[in-house]
């Protein structure tokens, strides 16, 4: 049989991997199943390249992380699909041994099966003990104090070991020898279940309190991993509207866990890429396409068709869902975008709303939230990287990076670091405008420098003068004497999506997000950047518009709405869509703020543009959180395109301007929000085809935050390849601004080289 070898898998798998007969056991899969590709160690493990139609693909993942060798361990299998380049053969190659390991720290592992069988065991001694782990699995990352990684050196160093304990820690046959955190009910860790205000309730089974107080409809705060979750019945209507209202997160959609793999599947669809993300060592949040017969109340994600879902990934989690039998909202403690609470002092504090506590006495040294991960279109999308996925490096290939500390965006904010060839990524920080956010950021920085006994030679950073890292970056370097390098964001969008696709030759960047500052001093979002990683040009943008009350605008889609509307000068009309939005008072006073410039942003942002057409249709005029007026465009629009509308392109200094003011006027016109949708992205999938034609460049890279939105990418991607073009977009690095310190480095880097 001749496969149908289109697709391209990369696979690179860390663990215990090298020496243990693990290649020729690649080999022998792939060649059973008439795969063509290589496999070779590289530094971090294992790299697999492997040629097949999907499907055959996703059986030889599924192999590969089920019939390994028996002396191998697999920590972390991270996947992307790309386009097939033309395997012959399948070959063992010469080991690439560039680099050194020293910047490889462990994350997190999700419980692995012989584990889950222990605890589920009544003969086992760990029976339902909640914090059972091996060498296969359990905390890493989350409970390291210093390196090496050894137990004095972890939040375990506390906990003596039994003699039953010790005596498998001895033992090099057992499961447990020298695995650090290992530990039992006699030594170990302990539940505790709190009151609101932080008093302990004497009770035997603090697991079964918390499980019988979520089916009575409370809300628990659960310490776990990485941090806290709030965690409520997710089929309760009434508990899931109270935490809504005690969060103060109207439509934020929360993300569920499912006790197992088959209820999943009962409420949502999953396909064989899903699954391996769902029940990988990784355990992200995958986002999947609900089931219209799913009774899970449309309060967890209000008009998403997607839902975010997980399984659980410590026993805690694993024996409560089995007692549960139900699924849970598991959303992470905190207010805003910050991250998790870690300590249970601040949790009584923070989590004041939570009904009660369970808690236990393991510290959790640092945060790590939970991942975010979808499949869009037969690529692999992480949106958050966070537990499971950080802090494991990106290898840097031929490249010598300078030591270098990259502050990221202020947005979604991770750190990145640098040395020899590999970049390490934080775990995602969040939106350091909140306290608790901009501190964290100071502790990863201060951690990661004592984690990886390391110090940066510079600096790079964002150019937005106001942004919390921005100033943090510059009062470092002056304090450590470096040199600091700003990169403007977008270039740091197009460096990062380079980077993950290999891409070393000049490329045409389509960088769509909300908010970039230019090195105009303008806000930039809808941008055509032609370049490389050292230098770039900016060849293309969205006609710009004004921003009445600028940063006001992010959570008032109608002052976007104003700003193109009044740029396109429509008549009585249209005005009467205004009328709908402000009053008249109101409206007089940002016309006037838009005719003077005063609080007035101008703005190329193509997030900002979509936040406009998502109120003047009707569809969203407030926003409870970034992204929510394009997120519910992009649903409005049923995954399907229609008829583009009339736009034109001037030039202006040789470079092309998107006029889109045609299409606002026929929007504006239009009676039916849901056809708005379907019209307005094939637009912006048609601008994107004209600039790419006109620029001429063959390799398009697709980055920034509005690439999150599926259907937009899905059919920018599909008529791209179908105009000739190779198109690539982001897997493991996030489109949106959690992707930007990697960008920066790599910026920065080849600056330095170029001087
Ligand atoms: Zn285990
Ligand atoms: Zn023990």
């Amino acid at each position: 049989m001749i496969k149908d070898k289109t697709t391209r898998l990369i696979c690179q798998i860390r663990g215990v991997v090298q020496g243990v007969g693990f290649r020729p056991f690649v080999y022998r899969q792939a060649v059973e199943l008439e795969i063509c590709g290589q496999v070779l160690n590289n530094p971090a493990g294992v790299i697999v390249e492997a040629e097949s139609d999907r499907q055959t693909l996703e059986l030889f993942l599924n192999r590969l992380r089920t019939e390994a060798p028996p002396s191998a361990r697999i920590f972390s299998l991270e996947f992307s699909f790309h386009q097939s380049v033309g395997y012959s053969d399948f070959q063992i190659c010469r080991s690439d041994d560039s680099g050194k390991k020293m910047f490889t720290l462990l994350s997190d592992i999700a419980t692995c099966p012989d584990c889950l069988a222990e605890i589920q065991d009544p003969s086992e001694r760990r029976f339902a003990y909640p914090f059972t782990n091996c060498t296969q699995c359990g905390p890493r990352f989350t409970i390291m104090t210093d390196i090496p990684y050894d137990r004095p050196n972890t939040s375990m160093k506390g906990f003596s070991l039994c003699a039953d304990c010790a005596a498998e820690y001895e033992n090099p046959q057992d499961r447990r020898f020298h695995a650090q955190p290992l530990a039992c009910a006699r030594c170990g860790p302990q539940l505790t279940y709190l009151l609101q205000s932080g008093e302990a309730v004497d009770c035997p089974d603090p697991l079964a309190r918390a499980v019988e107080d979520i089916l009575a409809g409370a809300i628990v705060a659960v310490k776990g991993l990485g941090g806290f979750h709030l965690i409520a019945d997710a089929r309760n209507r009434k508990a899931l509207e109270r935490l809504r209202r005690l969060k103060t997160r109207e439509y934020k959609p929360f993300a569920v866990m499912f006790p197992d793999i088959a209820m999943v599947q009962k409420h949502c669809f999953v396909n064989a890429s899903e699954e391996i993300l769902l029940t990988g060592a990784e355990a992200p949040i995958v986002l999947l396409e609900k089931r219209v017969d799913s009774d899970l109340p449309d309060v967890i994600a209000p008009g998403n068709p997607s839902l975010g879902c997980m399984l659980p990934y410590t026993p805690l989690h694993f024996l409560m869902l089995a007692k549960l039998g139900i699924p849970v909202v598991a959303t992470s403690g905190n207010l805003v975008d910050e991250p998790m609470c870690t300590d249970e002092g601040e949790a009584v504090h923070r989590l004041a709303f939570a009904d009660t506590l369970l808690v236990h006495d393991r510290p959790i040294v640092r945060h790590a939230d939970d991942s975010v991960v979808r499949v869009v279109d037969d690529q692999i999308q992480i949106l958050r990287r966070a537990r499971g996925y950080a802090p494991l490096p990106f290898l840097a290939g031929a490249r010598k990076l300078p030591r270098m500390l990259a502050t990221g965006a202020d947005i979604k904010n991770t750190i990145a670091i640098s040395h020899d060839n590999s970049i390490v990524m934080s775990q995602h920080i969040g939106d350091l405008e909140a306290p608790e956010a901009f501190d964290a950021f100071q502790r990863v920085i201060t951690d990661f420098k004592k984690l990886f006994s390391w110090a940066p030679d510079m600096v790079a950073t964002d150019m937005h003068p106001s942004y919390f890292s921005h100033r943090y970056a510059h009062a470092f370097a002056k304090e450590a004497n470096i040199p600091l390098i700003e990169v403007q964001h977008h270039h740091a969008h197009m460096a990062a999506c380079m980077f993950e696709n290999n891409l070393e030759d000049e490329v045409l960047a389509v960088t769509w997000d909300g908010t970039g500052y230019g090195t105009d001093g303008t806000v930039w979002g809808g941008e055509f950047l032609k370049g490389s990683y050292a230098t770039c040009e900016r060849v293309a943008h969205l006609l710009p518009f004004g921003l009445a009350g600028a940063d006001a605008a992010v959570r008032e889609p109608r002052r976007s709405a104003l700003g193109v509307i009044s740029e396109t000068q429509l008549d009585s009309r249209e005005s009467i869509c205004l009328q709908e939005m402000f009053t008249p008072d109101e409206l007089q006073g940002m016309q006037s703020m838009l005719a003077t410039g005063m609080h007035t942003a101008r703005t190329t942002s193509a997030g900002r543009f979509f936040d406009a057409v998502s109120a003047i249709s009707g569809i969203c005029r407030k926003s409870t959180f970034e992204g929510q007026a394009a997120m519910m465009l992009q649903h409005a629009a049923g995954g399907q395109l229609g008829a583009p509308y009339p736009f034109e392109v001037f030039e202006v200094e040789g470079k092309s301007v998107i006029d889109w003011r045609p299409a606002i006027a026929s929007i504006a016109q239009e009676k039916d929000a849901r056809i708005v949708a379907r019209r307005f992205h094939a637009t912006l999938v048609e601008m994107i085809r004209v600039v790419a034609a006109a620029v001429g460049c063959s390799q398009i890279v697709l980055s920034g935050g509005v690439f999150q939105n599926a259907l937009l990418l899905g059919q920018t991607r599909r008529a791209l390849l179908n105009d000739g073009f190779e198109v690539y977009s982001h897997q493991r690095i996030p489109p949106n601004d959690g992707g930007i310190a990697l960008g920066q480095i790599l910026v920065a880097a080849h600056q330095k080289v170029r001087g």
